[in-house]
C-alpha cells in the first residue's frame, strides 16, 4: 500500500483516524479535512470495498467534498467524512456501531457524523446513545431529504431565471430523472408552481403514479436524458453527466441534487461549450446538510430555511464569476470554497 499523503486524493487532510475495534470487528476510517471554518461535518458511509485503499480515498476524496459544500452554503462548519468499511456480506452490528460511536465521541466534537449511503436513521440514533455529535436524529427533523429538495427547487427557479428569464416556473419544461426522497420533493414543489414535469426512475410504475398525480409525464430512464426541456434534473446517480451525456442534453439548463455529477470532473467546461447553464451540485444540495446547524448551533427550522434560501443568491455569484472570468461554474466554486476554507 502506498502512503495516503501520496495519495492524488490527499488535499492536506487535518486528521485521518484510522479505527479498528477488534471485538466487534469494526475498521474505519474517520477524514478530518478541514476545520477552519468550525467542526468537520460530514455522514459516515458504511461501504464494502473491494480494495482496502479505495476506502482510505473514499473518505480522502468526499472530506474534501464536504469542506467545499459547507464553506460554500455559508456553514461555522469544516468537512469531513466517515468510512467503515463493511465485509462482502454487509453485516453491521450493534457493538459496531458503539464502537464506531466511542471513535466519533473520542474526538471531542472536531467531527459532527450524519447518515450517509449504508447508514439508516436508526444507525444514527444507536450511535447517539453514546456521543453527540450526531446530526439529522428524528427528533432534530430527521430525514435531510426535504430540505435538500427544497434547496434544489430554489436552485432550479434561479437557473431557469438565469438561463431563460422565467420569473415564475409556469410551463417551465423540468425533466427530472430520480423521484426518490429529493426528485420526489422537488418535483412536488414544481407542480404546485405550474412548471410542466417529465420525470424518469428505474422504478418505472413510481414514475408514472408521480406523473399522474402531478399532472406531468413519465419516461423511460434512457430517454430523459435527451428529453427536450428548460431544465435537465439529475437527482439520482452521481457521474451522470460524462462526454456522450453532455451531448444528448436538450435542455438550456442543469440543475439538479446528486452529488458528484461531472463523471471526471471537467465536463461543465463541455456545458459551457453547449451553452448549458450548470448549477455546481454541491451548491444547490447543500439544504440536507444545512440541518447539521441543529447540533452545532443549536438552530431551529426558522434558521436552517434561511440558510437555505441563500442558495441561489450563492449560485448566482458562482454564475457571474464564471460569466465574468469565462471559467466553468464548477471550476468556479471550487475555488471560491477554497478561499472560504484558507486554502
Ligand atoms: P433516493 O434513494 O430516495 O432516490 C433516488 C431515486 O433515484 C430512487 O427513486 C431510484 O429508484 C432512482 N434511480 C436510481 N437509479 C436511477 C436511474 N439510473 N435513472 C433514474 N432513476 C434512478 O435518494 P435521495 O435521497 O433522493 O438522493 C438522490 C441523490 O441526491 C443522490 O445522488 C444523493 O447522493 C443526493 N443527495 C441527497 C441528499 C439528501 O438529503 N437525501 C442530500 C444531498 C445529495
Amino acid at each position: 500500500m502506498t502512503a495516503f499523503w501520496t495519495e492524488p486524493d490527499f488535499d492536506a487532510h487535518e486528521q485521518l483516524q484510522f479505527v479498528h475495534d477488534a471485538a466487534s470487528g469494526l475498521t474505519a476510517i474517520i477524514a478530518i479535512h478541514s476545520t477552519h471554518l468550525g467542526p468537520a461535518a460530514g455522514g459516515t458511509r458504511f461501504w464494502h470495498y473491494a480494495q482496502p485503499d479505495a476506502a482510505i480515498r473514499d473518505a480522502l476524496r468526499l472530506s474534501k467534498g464536504m469542506s467545499y459544500k459547507n464553506a460554500m452554503a455559508g456553514l461555522p462548519a469544516g468537512g469531513g467524512k466517515a468510512v467503515i468499511v463493511a465485509n462482502e456480506a454487509r453485516s453491521k452490528s450493534p457493538e459496531m456501531l458503539i464502537a464506531f460511536a466511542r471513535a466519533v465521541d473520542q474526538l471531542g466534537g472536531r467531527y459532527v457524523t450524519a447518515q450517509d449511503v449504508g447508514m439508516t436513521e436508526a444507525d444514527m440514533v444507536a450511535l447517539s446513545k453514546v456521543t453527540n455529535h450526531v446530526a439529522g436524529l428524528p427528533d432534530q427533523g430527521g430525514d435531510p431529504g426535504p430540505y435538500t429538495a427544497r434547496g434544489i427547487y430554489l436552485g432550479v427557479k434561479a437557473a431557469a431565471k438565469r438561463a431563460l428569464g422565467a420569473t415564475d416556473m409556469k410551463g417551465v419544461r423540468v425533466a427530472i430523472q430520480g423521484v426518490g426522497s429529493v426528485g420526489g420533493g422537488l418535483a412536488r414543489h414544481l407542480a404546485a408552481d405550474g412548471a410542466e414535469l417529465i420525470l424518469a426512475d428505474i422504478n418505472a410504475d413510481h414514475a408514472a403514479a408521480m406523473a399522474e398525480e402531478l399532472g406531468g409525464s413519465s419516461v423511460s430512464t434512457d430517454a430523459i436524458l435527451s428529453t427536450e426541456c428548460d431544465v435537465f434534473s439529475p437527482n439520482a446517480l452521481g457521474a451522470i453527466l460524462t462526454e456522450q451525456s453532455v451531448a444528448q442534453l436538450n435542455c438550456k439548463a442543469v440543475a439538479g441534487g446528486a452529488n458528484n455529477q461531472l463523471a471526471t470532473g471537467s465536463e461543465d467546461q463541455l456545458l459551457v461549450n453547449r451553452g448549458i447553464l450548470y448549477a455546481p451540485d454541491y451548491v444547490i444540495n447543500a439544504g440536507g446538510i444545512i440541518t447539521v446547524l441543529r447540533v452545532i448551533d443549536q438552530a431551529g427550522d426558522k434558521e436552517i430555511n434561511a440558510r437555505i434560501d441563500k442558495i441561489p443568491g450563492r449560485l448566482d455569484e458562482v454564475w457571474d464569476e464564471s460569466a465574468k472570468t469565462s471559467t466553468a461554474p464548477g471550476a468556479v466554486a471550487d475555488a471560491m470554497a477554497r478561499k472560504l476554507i484558507g486554502r
